[in-house]
């Protein structure tokens, strides 16, 4: 069946029409390795004129990864947790950084996370801390500044613009994949609603247009509907009143709330 992006060509329109912009990014989640899948990620980002933020897990990282995400790539690495280990208990939601553990081992794995990453990427690494599940205990967060974070990204739309002070909240909204599912592309008039329903929220001030609106995909599970669903969204919110937003930009801000 043929999708209906009607809806969303309105919500657009009403967005010219009233000259409003929405700040749009990219996060794609769990790179260890340069693989096919990685690079058709880095030729849709090429394609489409907009870098994706990589989120990398550094204890798996490799070093042909690093070579693979030169500056010139597109493909901004970003630090994915430390080992995308689960610590829950089985019957808890998966999580890393969740208070399953002394608050000082996982500030300890917050920081090698960095470390890491910092010394594989050098200044390509942007200290955007991705918790794994996007979960994360607040205990955690107010210790990430301290440790050189400048950007906390989680899902759904942010509650302030600070996750605690010194750290911006830039999380994503819109996720395309049926994880608890078929762990294919979630139907997608579907996705559509969810998507115009975030954007009336953000053009008529229910939530935040100050934080940019994040596409989260997950390269390495993609079928070929989750590609196509993934090109052509993003191509026609590009064609749309946006612009892209990247983590350079915020870097540049004073980060005091
Ligand atoms: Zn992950």
């Amino acid at each position: 069946m043929t999708p209906d992006w009607s809806p969303l060509e309105r919500e657009l329109a009403l967005w010219w029409a009233e000259g409003k912009s929405l700040p749009l990014w990219w996060r794609d989640d769990d790179a260890v390795e340069p693989t096919a899948a990685l690079d058709r990620l880095g030729a849709l980002s090429e394609e489409l004129s907009i870098p994706v933020h990589l989120a990398v897990v550094p204890a798996y990282a490799t070093e042909t990864l690093s070579e693979r995400l030169a500056p010139s790539s597109g493909m901004i690495p970003v630090v994915h947790g430390w080992a995308h280990q689960n610590h829950a208990p089985a019957l808890e939601k998966k999580a890393e950084f969740r208070m399953h553990r002394p608050v000082s081992e996982i500030t300890a794995d917050a920081e090698r996370g960095l470390s890491r990453s910092q010394a594989m990427f050098g200044s390509s690494l942007m200290p955007m801390f991705v918790p794994p599940w996007n979960r994360i205990d607040h205990e955690i967060v107010e210790g990430l500044p301290s440790l050189g974070y400048k950007v906390l990204s989680t899902a759904t739309p942010r509650k302030r613009p600070f996750a605690t002070p010194g750290l911006w909240q830039i999380n994503t909204h819109l996720d395309p994949i049926d994880w608890r599912g078929t762990r294919g592309l979630v139907p997608e008039d579907q996705l559509i609603s969810q998507l115009v329903q975030h954007l009336q929220d953000r053009r008529t001030g229910v939530s935040d247009n100050a934080e940019p609106y994040g596409l989260l995909t997950h390269h390495l599970v993609h079928d070929q509907d989750i590609w196509r669903f993934t090109r052509e969204v993003l191509l026609r919110l590009l064609d749309g009143p946006t612009r892209c937003w990247t983590m350079a930009e915020t870097l540049e801000k004073d980060p005091t709330p």
